[in-house]
């Protein structure tokens, strides 16, 4: 990952600015920053990212082992029948 950098004096708000939890003066400054700013560019591109993983992994966690696939499942209870889960790392 790249070396992340932004302004010292915007750092604090742009994972608000992410989340949409910013209003009124502070969201349009930061907006305008933001536009011209290469860092802050790069640091909310970073933190959306993230945003979507960690998104991502909720909705997995959510949706449980119900979400595999029948050929996952197959898979695992073949494993479980052997009782030799697969050690390859
Ligand atoms: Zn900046």
């Amino acid at each position: 990952m790249n070396n992340l950098k932004p302004c010292s004096h915007t750092k604090r708000w742009l994972p608000l600015l992410v989340k949409g939890r910013l209003h009124g003066i502070v969201l349009w400054y930061l907006r305008m920053h933001v536009k011209r700013c290469n860092n802050c560019t790069e640091a909310i591109e970073a933190l959306r990212a993230a945003e979507e993983c960690i998104a991502a992994a909720q909705q997995a966690s959510r949706n449980g082992p119900g979400e595999l696939s029948s050929d996952r499942m197959a898979t695992l209870e073949d494993l479980f029948r052997e009782g030799q889960p697969n050690d390859a790392q």
